[in-house]
C-alpha cells in the first residue's frame, strides 16, 4: 500500500514507553500493547516532534522498507492520524438493562468505634448524617435476608454472586453478618447459584469465635490499617483520641496464624502526613504478616490539612515506582511480591480493560445502605441523591439509566484526549463528589499522578512480556473483580 506523498500525519492515541531496552506501545482506542519495530518507533517518534509527510519521514529516516505498510498500519490503529482529521468522538455505548449485579456491598452498619481523622464517612466531608439521619444504625436480620434475594435475583444468568460486607466498622454487626452467610449460602444453592463473601474490617473487634467462623466459612477479610504503630495512632484513633495500633496489631496476627485459606489483604490510606510507603509495606508484609497490601490516597476536599497536595503526589509516585521496581525483580524470579497495586493494573492492562465508566458503581457493583436503599457504590450508601433503587422494589431502571448516560467518559471533555483514558476514565465518582461537589466532574486534581503511575505499570508490563511472559499468562486464568476501596 502506497501513503499519499503530499498528506502530512502527526502522532496521535498512543502513549510510547520503553522496557526491556525496547520500544513498545499503548494503543489507546484499543486498549492494545504492541512491541514495535524499528520503523515503527522511528515514525511515532518522528510524528511525536512534528507533522510530518511521507517525503519528510523519507528524509528523516531514510529510504527504509516497509514504511507505507508501517505508516499504514500506524493509520489504521490511530497511533497516527492525518492532520486534518478531526479526533474521533468517543462513542457514547450505554450498557443495555437490566445488566447483572456481580458484586453488592452491604453495610451492615453505619457506626464505627474508631474516629478516623481523614474518615470520609463521619468527618468534614461525610455525605450522610449516620448520628442524626433516619438511617437504622445496624442494618436488621430481614433487610439483609432481602438483600440477599435482591443479589440473587439482580445477577440473572450468572452462577456467581460476590457479597462484601462493609461498614462503619462491619463486625458491630457481627450477628447479622453471621446469619446472612448462612442464609445465602441456602438460598443460592437452591438456585443453583454460588455466592463468594468477604469484608473490610478496621481489625479492633476480632476475637478467637469471630476469626474461626471468618475461617472456617473461607470470607476473604481486607484489614484497613496504616502502618505502624505512630503511623497507624496518627489518624486511626479511639473515640477518647488513644491510638489503635496496640489493640490491632495482636488480632491481626491472630487472625493471618489462623485464617489460610484466603489471603488476607491490608489497604492503607494514605494523607499529607503518611507518605512513606516503603516502610509501610514492609512493617505490614515482614513484620505482621499480610499477603498483600494496598494502598490509596485519602478522598477529602483540598483545604484539609491530610490533602495530599502536588508535591506530594509526586512522592507518592517515586514510592509507587521503587516498590513496583521489586515487584518486577520478584515477578520475573516467580517469587510472590504482594504490592496488589501494581498487580490491579497489570492484570487491567493485560486482559485490554477499556472503560467507558472508571469502576462497576451503579453498575455491576451497587451499595445497600442499613435501611436497603441502594446506591452506587458503599460510600454513598444512605444518601438520597444517589440511590438507585432499594432492595424491596428492585433497581430503579430509570434512575440508572440517567446515571450512566450523565457519566459516560463521551461526556468528560478533558479525559478525551487523555491517553491514560481507558484505565482511568475520569476516575472515582467519590472523589469527584468531594473534591468538586459533582460525581460527573473528571479528577483533573491527579491526573499526572494518574498518568505517572500507568506509565510505571506499564513499563513493568513491557518488562515482564519479555523477561517473563509466563507471570502474565496468570490473568488469563482469573476473572475480573470488583475492586472496593
Ligand atoms: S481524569 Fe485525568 S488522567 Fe483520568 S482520564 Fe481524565 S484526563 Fe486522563
Ligand atoms: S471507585 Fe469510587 S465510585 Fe467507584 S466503587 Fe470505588 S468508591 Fe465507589
Amino acid at each position: 500500500m502506497t501513503v499519499q506523498a503530499l498528506t502530512s500525519f502527526r502522532a496521535r492515541e498512543h502513549h510510547r514507553f520503553e522496557a526491556a531496552g525496547k520500544p513498545f506501545v499503548y494503543l489507546v482506542p484499543s486498549a492494545a500493547i504492541y512491541e514495535l519495530d524499528d520503523t515503527a518507533d522511528a515514525v511515532l517518534r518522528t510524528t511525536a516532534q512534528r507533522a510530518c509527510t511521507r517525503d519528510d519521514l523519507l528524509d528523516a529516516l531514510g529510504d527504509r522498507d516497509g514504511l507505507d505498510s508501517t505508516v499504514a498500519d500506524l493509520l489504521r490503529v490511530q497511533a497516527i492520524a492525518h492532520v486534518d482529521q478531526p479526533t474521533p468522538q468517543t462513542p457514547k455505548i450505554i450498557p443495555l438493562a437490566p445488566f447483572p449485579l456481580t458484586t453488592m456491598v452491604l453495610n451492615v452498619t453505619n457506626q464505627c468505634n474508631l474516629s478516623c481523622t481523614y474518615c470520609y464517612e463521619y468527618g468534614e466531608d461525610k455525605i450522610v448524617d449516620t448520628e442524626n439521619g433516619r438511617q437504622p444504625k445496624f442494618m436488621s436480620e430481614e433487610t439483609a435476608r432481602q438483600s440477599v434475594e435482591f443479589v440473587l435475583k439482580e445477577s440473572g444468568t450468572n452462577p456467581a454472586a460476590h457479597i462484601t460486607f462493609f461498614g462503619g466498622e462491619t463486625l458491630m454487626n457481627f450477628p447479622v453478618l453471621q446469619k446472612t452467610i448462612g442464609y445465602a449460602r441456602a438460598r443460592a444453592a437452591e438456585l443453583g447459584k454460588t455466592v463468594d463473601f468477604s469484608l473490610t474490617t478496621n481489625a479492633t473487634l476480632l476475637k478467637p469465635e469471630i476469626i474461626e467462623f471468618l475461617a472456617d466459612n473461607d470470607v476473604g477479610v481486607t484489614v484497613s490499617i496504616d502502618g505502624p504503630r505512630e503511623v497507624q495512632d496518627k489518624f486511626r484513633v479511639f473515640n477518647n483520641g488513644t491510638g489503635s495500633y496496640d489493640v490491632v496489631a495482636p488480632k491481626i496476627r491472630e487472625l493471618l496464624r489462623r485464617h489460610r485459606s484466603r489471603p488476607i489483604g491490608a489497604r492503607v490510606t494514605l494523607t499529607s502526613a503518611n507518605l512513606d510507603v516503603t516502610r509501610i509495606f514492609r512493617h505490614l508484609t515482614e513484620d505482621i504478616g499480610f499477603w498483600e497490601v494496598g494502598f490509596a490516597p485519602v478522598t477529602t476536599s483540598p483545604d484539609r490539612a491530610h490533602a495530599i497536595g502536588d508535591g506530594g503526589y509526586d512522592r507518592m509516585l517515586a514510592q509507587f515506582r521503587d516498590l513496583a521496581g521489586e515487584f518486577l525483580e520478584a515477578s520475573v524470579a516467580n517469587r510472590h511480591h504482594g504490592f496488589s497495586n501494581v498487580k490491579e493494573t497489570l492484570e487491567e492492562l493485560h486482559k485490554g480493560v477499556s472503560k467507558a465508566f472508571p469502576c462497576g458503581a451503579g453498575l455491576g457493583l451497587l451499595g445497600v445502605a442499613t435501611d436497603g436503599d441502594v446506591a452506587l457504590c458503599h460510600r454513598f450508601a444512605g444518601s438520597d441523591t444517589h440511590k438507585v433503587g432499594t432492595v424491596r422494589d428492585g433497581i430503579d431502571r430509570a434512575a440508572q439509566q440517567t446515571f450512566l448516560e450523565r457519566h459516560h467518559i463521551a461526556n468528560k471533555t478533558d479525559c478525551s484526549v487523555c491517553w491514560a483514558r481507558p484505565l482511568c476514565s475520569g476516575g472515582c465518582y467519590h472523589e469527584a463528589h468531594t473534591r468538586y461537589g459533582d460525581t460527573t466532574h473528571a479528577n483533573l486534581h491527579y491526573c499526572e499522578w494518574i498518568r505517572g503511575w500507568t506509565d510505571v505499570c506499564l513499563k513493568i508490563y513491557g518488562e515482564l512480556s519479555v523477561r517473563n511472559p509466563g507471570f502474565l499468562a496468570q490473568f488469563d486464568r482469573e476473572p475480573m473483580t470488583e475492586k472496593i476501596s
